[in-house]
């Protein structure tokens, strides 16, 4: 009853992409209780995260005070208790930490600018992520700024970039709504987009037609017409198997190729060697249902396509994406109603804060850092000099620059990189050796075990500004409550910072950087500060009245002539094969209640009571082929390192396979994940290493 609150303010979630709208009511300075808003991604609804994981933000280990590493500290990397830090930090006042932030960060510069490299967040607003991009350009001359979308959706970006002109997705998930078959491949939503999830279930239950694809017999095989269990890693010899058949067929949209797509004849001449007989004992899929399959999309009138981290967490990945985005040009499933291509964004903000430019080969709107008219447009909005055109360094280049010596500094903005990089010992390492490290966050995180100075920033929930979901849906976030002690939203924290490194950076309200943003990027035309007061806009918005379009390039695409490209993808097996020594499969995600890092979700009372205990998954068979019983802790060993780990039976999982969640300190996945990477996305192969099980 809204008489048992003091407040109510609408915000977003802060947790995966889908964006649901939330209230949030507010009694005596805490926020008590969430309910689900009719925003257009959830209308009303929410998932366990959503609705019971907001208390972390009230969780006694957060942030309140700069601090600052002590002279007399321990090593840098030992695990610090975030409730008994004093060993580590002494506490300081905001002049102090950033007058000495500033002074460490203008050393550097004065040495080396490309000694400094920064990483921003996909859980900051998208004015919080612009500041910081344009913090690192403008401050250091160059790009080295990256964040978390190189870690989950860079390949698809990459592909989609290339080949339809622009790195955000072609229609909304409700567009299932108006689509008669939709493809779910290498996701997992019912545990990692539940909400989104909800309208998948319901379009299968009106009689849709499901094809779900995926190495793990994931939840959502129960409301499929066809379930695609393929060998992990064989993704592009199943869809090329599945794309040989409609050209042999013919069953392709002449018409719409003819009109709208350029290299389709490259492309079909490339798919005729990948025959279904061929490519089942690559894939695991019977040549029977590879056929099923096609004809059921490239017959069906509107076809949408949706895909996670199963396709672009590979050093294949983009290559992922360019079969997904052929299939779908093949068969004229772009830019009409029920059709499309749709990336499941992980975060929050993961599309807001790319759109924002974080990230280091393109400025806000995908706008490349190596044309020189852009360039000097932004150089002329911040009133600044000319910065560097050559692409910055990625995430993982930047751990490896930092473990070589040449990164020396790090601005670290709400990322977790000694928990999220690949191979994280040697990510560990390499911030162990950094000069200068600047973390802001929440919570004293494992990263922030390694920094000099620590910056207590907000929760979304206690911020102003705007963030974008998966749907390409601009929204407000509005604080609920303030930050706690001293602890301050991000975008002022980095105007202050900005401005002691003699940046002409005069920002008083939020309202401004949007402002600003909108002179850079016109996806942002037509959609205002003011309408985002009472309205969710979609971009593109082609008025001022327009709530946006949910479907776009039906009159063609952004690309030369306005054509689409089929770019043809051959078979790269993952970077390690299984062998006598480390004989089965790992693969990493999440979990239904666990978010990522686990720094918010392990501190929210409700997640962490149902789900409170690292644990992996394995197939019954093959645990009680080992002698293992369910509960029992397991050994997981791979060339980069071990993690011992209770382990649970799960059918869904393949008889060689174990399923890691990564966001368990105590058993931290990414001891295990092989670094290489993907060359065009540049994203690490978490989905595929070679690992050993023992019985402990
Ligand atoms: Fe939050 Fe995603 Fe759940 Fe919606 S589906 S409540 S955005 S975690």
């Amino acid at each position: 009853d809204s008489k048992d609150y003091d407040s109510e303010t609408e915000s977003v979630c802060p947790f995966c992409g889908v964006g649901c709208k939330v209230s949030l009511k507010v009694k005596d300075g805490k926020v008590k209780y969430v309910e689900g808003v009719n925003g257009p991604a959830n209308e009303g609804r929410l998932c366990v995260k959503g609705r019971f994981g907001f208390d972390y933000i009230h969780h006694p280990h957060r942030l309140t005070k700069p601090l600052i590493r002590r002279e007399d500290a321990p090593p840098k990397g030992l695990n610090v208790d975030p409730a008994d830090w004093s060993t580590h930090f002494r506490e300081a006042t905001w002049d102090e930490a950033l007058d000495l932030a500033a002074r460490g960060l203008m050393k550097l510069r004065d040495e080396d600018p490309r000694s400094v490299a920064g990483f921003g967040s996909a859980k900051c607003t998208n004015e919080e992520a612009y500041l910081f991009q344009k913090f690192i350009r403008q401050g250091f001359g160059h790009n080295n700024v990256d964040h978390c979308t190189r870690l989950c959706h860079a390949s698809s970006v990459a592909a989609l970039i290339e080949n339809v002109g622009s790195g955000a997705v072609t229609a909304t998930f409700n567009e299932i709504e108006n689509a008669d078959v939709a493809i779910i491949i290498g996701a997992n939503p019912i545990e990692n987009h539940p909400v989104a999830a909800t309208y998948f279930k319901q379009f299968a239950k009106r009689g849709g037609k499901l094809i779900v694809m995926d190495p793990r017999g994931v939840g959502m095989r129960k409301f499929a017409t066809e379930m695609l269990q393929f060998r992990p890693g064989a993704d592009v010899s199943m869809l090329n198997a599945i794309m040989n058949v409609i050209v042999e067929e013919e069953l392709y949209d002449s018409q719409y190729i003819h009109r709208w797509t350029e290299n389709w004849e490259a492309e079909k001449e490339h798919l005729r060697q990948f025959t279904p007989e061929k490519m089942a004992p690559i894939c695991g899929i019977e040549p029977d249902q590879l056929r099923r399959v096609a004809r059921i999309f490239a017959n069906a009138n509107a076809g949408l396509i949706f895909w996670g981290m199963g396709v672009s967490q590979h050093i294949h990945g983009t290559d992922n994406s360019r079969c997904l985005i052929s299939l779908a040009l093949m068969t004229g499933n772009v830019g009409k109603p029920g059709a499309g291509l749709h990336p499941l964004r992980g975060q929050n903000n993961v599309q807001g804060a790319s759109d924002a430019g974080l990230i280091p080969m393109f400025l806000p709107d995908y706008q490349s850092v190596t044309d020189d008219a852009v360039r000097a447009r932004f150089s002329r909005v911040w009133n600044s000099g000319d910065f560097s055109n050559e692409k910055g360094l990625t995430v993982t280049e930047i751990i490896d620059h930092a473990y070589a010596g040449k990164i020396k500094g790090m601005y670290i903005l709400g990322e977790n990189p000694a928990m999220s990089d690949p191979d994280v010992n040697h990510a560990r390492e390499a911030l162990a050796k950094l000069d200068l490290m600047i973390v802001q966050d929440i919570f004293l995180t494992e990263t922030a075990n390694y920094a000099d100075i620590i910056l207590p920033a907000s929760a979304l929930y206690e911020k102003n500004g705007t963030v974008s979901n998966t749907n390409r849906q601009v929204q407000r976030v509005r604080p609920a409550v303030p930050p706690p002690g001293e602890a301050r939203e991000d975008w002022a924290i980095t105007v202050d910072l900005a401005q002691r490194i003699g940046l002409n950076w005069d920002y008083t309200d939020v309202s401004q950087v949007f402002a600003e943003m909108k002179l850079t990027m016109a996806s942002l035309d037509n959609i205002t500060w003011e309408r985002l007061e009472t309205e969710s806009i979609t971009y593109p918005s082609l008025s001022e009245t327009d709530p946006g379009q949910s479907i776009v390039f039906g009159d063609g695409f952004p690309r030369p002539d306005g054509r689409a490209k089929f770019t043809p993808a051959s078979i790269i097996p993952p970077d390690e094969a299984p062998d006598e020594e480390f004989p089965m499969i790992a693969t990493t995600g999440r979990q239904l209640e666990h978010w990522h890092t686990g720094s918010m979700t392990r501190r929210a009372k409700v997640l962490d009571a149902v789900e409170p205990e690292a644990n992996c998954s394995m197939n019954p068979r093959t645990l009680k082929l080992m002698g293992i019983e369910p509960g029992e802790m397991v050994r997981l060993t791979t060339r980069r390192g071990s993690i011992e780990i209770m382990v649970r039976a799960d059918r869904a999982i393949a008889e060689d396979m174990v399923f890691i969640p990564f966001a368990y300190v105590e058993a931290a996945a990414n001891i295990l994940t092989n670094p290489a990477i993907d060359p065009y996305g540049k994203i690490p192969e978490f989905k595929f290493s070679a690992i050993r099980v023992e019985k402990i």
